[in-house]
């Protein structure tokens, strides 16, 4: 069967097979309004008219160990970076106010690195309480942790935890060589047993095939993480793919992987991460039928739109923006 056929005859308990997701990655550019009316169909089933949006804070910025291709916090990067150790408590709770005071759906705090020792993650456990008196929803985007570190986490009422797969596991050898990708899912499965929910996704546009695509959203889709975060490369000067040859992504090509992300995990949170000020300016329309979350500001190392810039954008094209409290 075609791809055009395949969403003519789509239905959502149709569990989308390795062959028919690339039929779709690859579906001509003339077709994607049928994609994107699929996938649209399952974004107002289950996410109705609400845009989430997340605001993020890097609590650690820059010198990790780590060799990862597309960052500018490994320590192989040169890019020119503000690199810390602990973002101050001043910083970091006015963050958390903003998100109250703005309804935001979301607190993201992101940490560079991979191994946290017992006393770090304490502290960091100690902040996490301090911000929950906000009421606020925290998702931690954080490297390993052992499984009493993810348990003190737990315990200080962290609400969610990212931990993305980045690329498919053939691919991922390309992109790191300091940790493995078996590693990420090791980790993923014990978070999952211990209760946390799961926020999982990737990096598009490092020199990936559309099967590493298919790869990776197949292994993403087996971890059923309540939010999957799309991210498309912003190359940034300094980094291994920041200072090679790539070739640009095309909007329609981020659309194809987002729509079919919905179809294959139709009630998660699909979210358009680090890209989508550079990859759909001027086709919001189209993104915001497809995704229902976008960070406002705070891409770790890369600038955002900004919470207000980004509400009224959200409103000039009809939606309205989440209140996280209404969801949990
Ligand atoms: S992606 Fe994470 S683990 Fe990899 S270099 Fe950046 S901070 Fe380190």
């Amino acid at each position: 069967m075609n791809a055009r056929k395949l969403l003519d005859n789509y239905c959502e308990e149709h569990i989308l097979n390795r062959e028919e997701i690339l039929k779709l990655l690859s579906l001509p550019d003339y077709d994607i309004a049928a994609l994107i009316e699929s996938a649209h169909a399952l974004r107002k089933k289950y996410k109705g008219n609400k845009v989430h949006i997340q605001l993020l804070t890097n609590v650690r910025s820059g010198n990790c160990s780590q060799d990862c291709a597309y960052c500018a916090q490994s320590c192989r990067s040169s890019a020119d970076i503000e690199k810390y150790d602990r973002i101050s408590d001043e910083q970091l709770f006015a963050d958390d106010l903003l998100v109250k005071e703005h309804s935001l759906s979301r607190h993201c705090i992101g940490l560079s690195g991979i191994h946290f020792s017992d006393d770090e993650i304490a502290e960091l456990a100690e902040r996490i309480k301090t911000m929950k008196e906000n009421g606020t929803h925290i998702c931690c985007s954080i490297g390993f942790l052992t499984e009493k570190q993810a348990i003190m986490l737990k315990e200080a009422g962290l609400d969610r935890i990212n931990h993305n797969l980045n690329s498919s596991l053939r691919f991922y050898p390309q992109i790191c060589s300091t940790h493995t990708y078996e590693q990420r899912i090791n980790n993923l499965r014990m978070l999952k047993s211990i209760g946390f929910e799961l926020c999982c996704g990737g990096i598009i546009g490092m020199g990936e095939s559309n099967e590493d695509i298919a790869d990776m959203l197949l292994d993403i889709r087996e971890i059923s993480p309540e939010s999957v975060p799309i991210n498309f490369l912003l190359p940034i000067k300094g980094t291994r793919l920041g200072d090679g040859e790539h070739t640009p992504l095309s909007t329609a090509h981020c659309l194809k992987v987002l729509c079919t992300a919905r179809l294959m995990l139709p009630r998660a949170d699909i979210r358009c991460a680090a890209g989508r000020e550079v990859y759909f300016s001027g086709s919001e329309d189209m993104l915001f039928k497809v995704v229902d979350s976008i960070f406002a500001q705070g891409y770790l190392t890369e600038k955002g739109q900004g919470i207000n810039d980004t509400v009224a954008l959200i409103r000039s094209l009809g939606y309205d923006t989440e209140i996280e409290s209404e969801v949990h």
